[in-house]
């Protein structure tokens, strides 16, 4: 019990198993004086520290949905918190469920789904690229005959851009089919593994959005410009600089674009991430806009440009905290190091001397020597962060710069042996 003798407000975090980021929302958790359950795959408790890890098994959400209601009725929660793409819409069908503060279900759905979602924004009027499905059990060469290039093709649901091509007439469209329907292979969902999306390539510049919504009030937390051009065939994350470069009107119709998008698939409350370009004409586009807080590494440059930890921006959002807002003036960046090449990372050179830029915060390596690399569109993982903090987003994106130029990513070739038939 707290000295003011009201208990402490208990919360629900729904994660999928060895979900990286269950860590920081514990310890967010902790620093906002908050009790919490994590329901995850987990056959025992996730993590030492909370010895009332949930159960539960994601590929039956009725069950799942039932497992913890049943556990609520017990340990009741205050709040219910999903924190990846498959997990906000079991979050927000349990938070709805226990009337507590949620987005509707399907709303968060439809986040996760790019065909669905352009078809929602569409409707709204929001700016989305055209686009339509090829459905893979139909004759592929009369649908890519039909389309306009160049032009993108994507899965229905994935992230961190895999799978995402840009091809420019129908020979490389084929080509990009067939290495999509190759990843496609490890989707389970059906109709996610029997079609691609097809869009047209809204040539420009790209910046991503940090937000978060209250009562459906969206609150800027950071925009991030991506100064290296991204314009295919793959679409590889590299540089994120805060603050904007762009002007003042740019990045209000950027907010107000993001507004009208959270509105159209009826997301009221929690965390908003959003990619957009800005083509030559000044028009923002949606990329996307999903229902859940920037992945990977990158939450931490919003701690630099925030001044407080994103999961405890969200937590303390979800339970009526006010946290001080903390002005930030300068620069900051982070880059995602690229993978230059396929193979067997032999060792990462120069480290230390990138980590001596002046500027730069700290460099995380996140793989190991000796493990395959391997680069979009099939590959799913970077090699790691650097960030920069410094008077500017110009200083920090050169020193960002400075740093990756010291990097020397030594690899080898893989040779997969083929079994001897005998
Ligand atoms: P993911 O959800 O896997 O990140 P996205 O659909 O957001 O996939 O696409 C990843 C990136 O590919 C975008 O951030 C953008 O740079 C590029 N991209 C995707 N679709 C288009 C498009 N229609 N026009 C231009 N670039 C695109």
């Amino acid at each position: 019990m707290p000295m003011n003798n009201l208990p402490r407000p208990r919360l629900l975090i729904i994660a999928p198993h060895q979900s990286y980021r269950i860590a920081p929302y514990i310890g967010a958790a902790e620093q906002l004086g908050c009790d919490i359950t994590i329901a995850s795959a987990g056959e025992h408790s996730l993590i030492s520290v909370i010895n009332k890890g949930l159960h539960i098994d994601f590929s039956d959400q009725q069950q799942a949905l039932s497992d913890i209601l049943a556990a609520a009725v017990n340990t009741p929660f205050q709040a219910v918190f999903g924190t990846d793409d498959m997990s906000v819409a079991l979050a927000a069908q349990v938070a709805k469920a226990l009337g507590l503060v949620h987005n509707p279900p399907e709303a968060a759905i439809l986040a996760r789904r790019k065909d669905h979602a352009r078809t929602c924004l569409q409707a709204a009027g929001v700016a989305v690229p055209p686009h339509q499905r090829i459905e893979l059990g139909d004759s592929i060469p009369v649908q890519l005959e039909a389309l306009d290039y160049p032009c993108v093709l994507k899965p229905l649901a994935m992230s961190g851009s895999r799978g995402v091509i840009r091809v420019d007439d129908i020979d490389t469209a084929q080509l990009a089919v067939n290495r999509i329907m190759s990843i496609l292979r490890e989707v389970e969902v059906a109709d996610e593994a029997n079609a691609i999306l097809a869009e047209s390539f809204i040539e420009g510049d790209e910046v991503a959005y940090e937000g978060i919504l209250s009562g459906g009030e969206l609150t800027t937390l950071a925009l991030f410009d991506k100064p290296d051009p991204l314009n295919g065939p793959f679409f590889e994350e590299t540089y994120y600089i805060s603050p904007s470069r762009l002007s003042d009107t740019l990045q209000q119709q950027i907010k107000q674009t993001v507004a009208d998008a959270c509105k159209a698939y009826g997301l009221q409350q929690g965390p908003v991430h959003a990619e957009l370009r800005i083509d030559k004409n000044n028009k923002v586009w949606v990329m996307e806009v999903a229902a859940r807080t920037i992945g990977g590494e990158c939450a931490r440059l919003v701690e630099l440009v925030t001044g407080q930890a994103l999961e405890k921006l969200v937590l303390a959002q979800l339970l009526g905290i006010e946290l001080p807002k903390i002005e930030f003036a300068g620069g900051a960046g982070v880059l995602m190091i690229p993978i230059p090449r396929a193979g067997i990372l032999r060792r990462i050179e120069g480290i230390s001397a990138a980590r001596a830029v002046p500027g730069v915060k700290e460099l995380l390596i996140s793989v190991r020597d000796g493990h395959e690399l391997v680069p979009l569109p099939e590959g799913s993982s970077y090699l790691g962060f650097i960030y920069a903090v410094a008077d500017s987003a110009a200083e920090a994106e050169s020193a960002l710069r400075q740093a990756h130029r010291h990097l020397k990513i030594v690899t080898a070739p893989l040779f997969k042996l083929a079994p001897v038939s005998s």
